[in-house]
């Protein structure tokens, strides 16, 4: 229970990586706060399901992290509901697969604003209390995307390599008041994201989903296995605590040897 006491806001939580890694904060003590899209009824037994499970409070705001005065009422919300922002985990995020040509205009905006701005805003906005209070913990979700590139994902590509730096100068912004910052670039994860990146691969391909899946890891992926939302769950809660404190500006790959190659 390292976390007890502490307040973690947790952006695309209701689905994927962001629901493993409030359930590792949360089974270390930490209050919730929950955040993403879905049906009200499955988010509320997500959200029950935590609470009981690990015994802490947990809530949920629906704020569209494209949105920055959104972002602002959800950090309000977040203080007067669980108490100021101790871990923010910028975690929301979105693909879209085509060459730059056929990029449409409204998806690259859509994936800066929600995987890069969106970072941005949150960050600016828990800084000064996190600053105040002598201790903070960021963790940006980027990608492999944000260390090297692949065909077809201008836009992710570009907000993840984005996300990658906004953590540098955040961790050197914030290095003299007890605050880190530190990105973990996953490899492939199998969440709802990367199931709809399999079934265009079996559909295009005419596979069935198993080979597509297991053609998508032996592309990149030379462990041949994915990485869990549980095994990054667990390295944002080793840097939250004292072992993790002087690492900081870090872009930590966990992706079965992707950007070794
Ligand atoms: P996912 O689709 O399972 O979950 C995405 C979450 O973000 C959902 O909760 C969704 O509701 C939320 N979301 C989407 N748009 C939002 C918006 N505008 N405002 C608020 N919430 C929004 O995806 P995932 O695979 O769990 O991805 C989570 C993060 O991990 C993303 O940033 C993704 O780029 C990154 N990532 C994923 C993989 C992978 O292989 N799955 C690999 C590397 C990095």
């Amino acid at each position: 229970m390292s976390l007890r006491g502490k307040t973690a806001l947790v952006t695309g939580s209701t689905s994927g990586i962001g629901l493993g890694i409030a359930h590792a904060l949360a089974a270390e003590g930490c209050a919730i706060m929950l955040n993403g899209f879905g049906d009200t009824k499955e988010i509320e037994t997500i959200r029950r399901d935590l609470a009981n499970r690990y015994e802490v409070k947990v809530a949920h705001h629906p704020a569209d992290v494209s949105k920055p005065e959104q972002i602002r009422a959800m950090i309000a919300d977040t203080v007067s509901q669980l108490g100021p922002v101790d871990v923010l985990v910028n975690n929301a995020g979105i693909q879209h697969v085509a060459p730059i040509e056929q990029f449409p205009d409204d998806k690259w905006d859509a994936i800066i604003a929600i995987n890069l701005s969106a970072a941005f805003h949150t960050t600016k906005a828990v800084l000064p209390t996190m600053r105040n209070r002598g201790w903070g913990r960021i963790v940006n979700i980027a990608s492999a995307h944000g260390l090297v590139a692949s065909e077809d994902k201008a836009g992710y590509v570009a907000a993840k390599h984005g996300l990658v730096g906004l953590t540098k100068v955040t961790a050197l912004e914030a290095a003299s008041s007890g605050i880190t910052c530190n990105a973990i670039c996953p490899g492939w994860v199998l969440t709802p994201l990367v199931e709809r990146q399999i079934a265009a691969r079996a559909g295009d391909f005419k596979l069935a989903i198993e080979q597509a899946k297991a053609d998508l890891l032996k592309e990149k992926q030379k462990l041949l296995s994915f990485t869990t939302p549980e095994q990054i769950g667990a390295m944002i809660v080793f840097l939250c605590g004292e072992n993790g404190a002087t690492m900081t500006g870090a872009a930590l790959s966990m992706d079965g040897g992707w950007v070794a190659q």
